[in-house]
């Protein structure tokens, strides 16, 4: 008897864990009714470590979180892409509970972000969206910045938190935040990696077993790239060319790039006493999946 009502007691406990909403207006109502820091983690699902890490940093330094699950069309330069894009909410939900934690998610439809009109704003995003992604993705900031704008203005959070992996949205998002003056804390995070070392990623679902093994190299290239540039014996224009050409070895893969960049400018270095603030980004191809990833070189 006892044993079955703490049972029930705990299924209750574990239901209230996952609040899920379907529109911004039910999650404002509960936020607006509560107290306390709100911590803010948006995702486009499919979660995995990387996302899992980014919700225990802001659960540990927020009384509430709010997770948000929305596949934003408008940052997908690429209709193949977004068609393609690795969608599973009831295992994304299954993740969420089981850390544990409670934890508002929201879910919005796309027409209560975008009414009729599925557009990105232009935002002045500078250089930001002429370098690497930006280069290779025409319009993906404008849609990333004009999505975290919608999440930011409709969840209030005090902090938000972002993964390193994508160093250079991270730098949209700063830019963003500024340009709109909209008072939050954004909160970078580590990358999770695989065992092998491949940066977590949504898209990783989407390779062969075979693939997702070799791509293990990308980050064995950024480590070994970085002791050759600490090592400080040879020219950035060989460290390039030697990046690339390792890269290329990996089968069925074609590299968009790999550079060395100014953390702050996210401009190409030309040699190496440059910058003080060096960092390398990647970017390939793998069965026609984009994997990117990107390492601190001054640390
Ligand atoms: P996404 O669902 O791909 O839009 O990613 C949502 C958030 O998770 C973004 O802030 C990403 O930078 C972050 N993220 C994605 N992959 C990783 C990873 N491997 N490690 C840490 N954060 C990540």
């Amino acid at each position: 008897m006892l044993n079955s009502h703490l049972c029930s007691i705990f299924e209750y406990l574990e239901a209230k864990l996952l609040q899920i909403f379907k529109t911004f207006t039910d999650l404002r109502e509960q936020l607006d009714s509560g107290q306390g820091s709100v911590g803010f983690v948006p995702t486009m699902g499919a979660l995995h470590e990387g996302h899992v890490s980014l919700v225990r940093r802001a659960a540990a330094e927020n009384t509430r979180v709010v997770v948000s699950i929305f596949v934003n069309p408008t940052q997908f330069n690429d209709p193949a892409d977004l068609e393609k894009y690795p969608r599973n909410l009831e295992q994304d939900l299954q993740i969420l509970e089981s850390l544990g934690s409670q934890l508002f998610v929201v879910c919005p439809a796309v027409s209560e972000l975008y009414g009729d009109r599925l557009e990105s704003k232009i935002y002045d995003l500078a250089h930001l969206s002429e370098v690497m992604e930006g280069a290779m993705r025409p319009g993906h900031y404008q849609g990333v910045a004009t999505v975290v704008e919608k999440l930011l203005k409709e969840v209030r959070p005090d902090q938000a938190y972002f993964g390193e992996k994508d160093f250079q949205q991270f730098k949209v998002i700063e830019r963003l935040v500024a340009l709109e003056s909209i008072d939050v804390r954004l909160v970078q995070c580590p990358i999770a990696r695989e065992h092998h070392g491949l940066a977590r990623s949504s898209r990783n679902e989407l390779l062969s077993p075979q693939a997702r093994r070799d791509a293990g190299v990308i980050y064995a290239v950024l480590q070994q790239i970085k002791k050759d540039y600490q090592a400080g014996d040879y020219s950035y224009p060989f460290l390039k060319s030697k990046g690339i050409r390792e890269l290329s070895k990996i089968p069925n893969s074609r590299v968009e790039y790999f550079i060395l960049a100014d953390e702050e400018s996210l401009e190409e270095i030309e040699s190496l006493g440059d910058s003080t603030k060096v960092r390398a980004f990647v970017a390939v191809q793998l069965e026609k999946i984009r994997l990117i990833d990107t390492l601190n070189y001054q640390e």
